[in-house]
């Protein structure tokens, strides 16, 4: 992986090809379809030229997790087949800004935040698609709904006439082997499968996880949707905050 002072367009090739064929290889191994796995390019932090270049080699999907940061991005660049996915904290505040301007939203973690999205895709005679985030190994310091209380949250955002759950949503535990994160990938499928026979109306197709260290195991567990980062347009400063 490169500074962003050593990133040419052979690199981000290079990357993305990288990339691809590991997403190939690990769905062939585990018999899956690999046209059946989006990859969502994370460009937070990034410069709007690395998602034009990454655009120009074929991605399609593109990953933000700062609202404001992303607006400015989606503002500039927004062809007609990009996606731009939102898979960062959304507060209730924002949901105006950002219905109409993401494909998916991957991060809704409570029933407050939905109905806001709900009313807001009304005024904007819209539907918004989402992901639920659920915290499955319950982390303190993650976002996203408890497994156990997503069926119940679940069924009522499946109530609202202008939000449509794609599926659910997790970021696993940062462990130094990615083995350790098999469990939590399969036990947000589990839960999905649940949710789909119990919560009608949604069609629960999307399980988005996996990121740079850990997307080949998410794959492996079913992921729909694996969300790569530094493995594409490389290492990200620290986060100051
Ligand atoms: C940053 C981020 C990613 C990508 O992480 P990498 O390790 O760079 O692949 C994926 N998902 C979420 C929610 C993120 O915030």
């Amino acid at each position: 992986m490169h500074e962003i002072s050593d990133f040419n367009s052979e690199q981000l090739a290079e990357n993305i090809t990288q990339v691809r064929d590991c997403i190939a290889t690990t769905a062939a191994k585990v018999g899956r379809d690999p046209t059946e796995i989006t990859l969502v390019a994370v460009s937070k932090t990034k410069p709007l030229e690395l998602v034009e270049m990454a655009y120009n080699l074929g991605v399609t999907d593109f990953g933000e997790n700062r609202v404001q940061e992303a607006l400015s991005k989606i503002t500039q660049f927004h062809p007609p087949q990009l996606r731009w996915h939102l898979i960062g904290h959304l507060q209730s505040n924002k949901a105006a800004k950002v219905v109409g301007a993401f494909a998916c939203i991957h991060s809704v973690d409570s029933l407050h935040l939905a109905q806001y999205l709900d009313r807001k895709a009304a005024e904007q005679h819209m539907r918004v698609e989402v992901l639920l985030q659920v915290n499955i190994a319950e982390e303190a310091s993650k976002e996203g709904m408890s497994p156990d209380a997503a069926p119940e949250i679940a069924r009522q955002i499946a109530g609202l006439a202008n939000v449509e759950i794609a599926g659910l949503m997790t970021v696993a535990p940062l462990v130094d082997d990615p083995e350790e994160a098999r469990p939590v990938f399969r036990a947000l499928r589990v839960l999905r499968d649940n949710l789909r026979a119990t919560v009608t109306g949604s069609d629960w197709r999307h399980l988005s996880m996996g990121m740079t260290h850990d997307y080949p195991i998410a794959i492996e567990e079913g992921a729909t949707i694996v969300r790569v980062g530094r493995a594409i347009f490389g290492q990200r400063p620290p986060v100051i905050r």
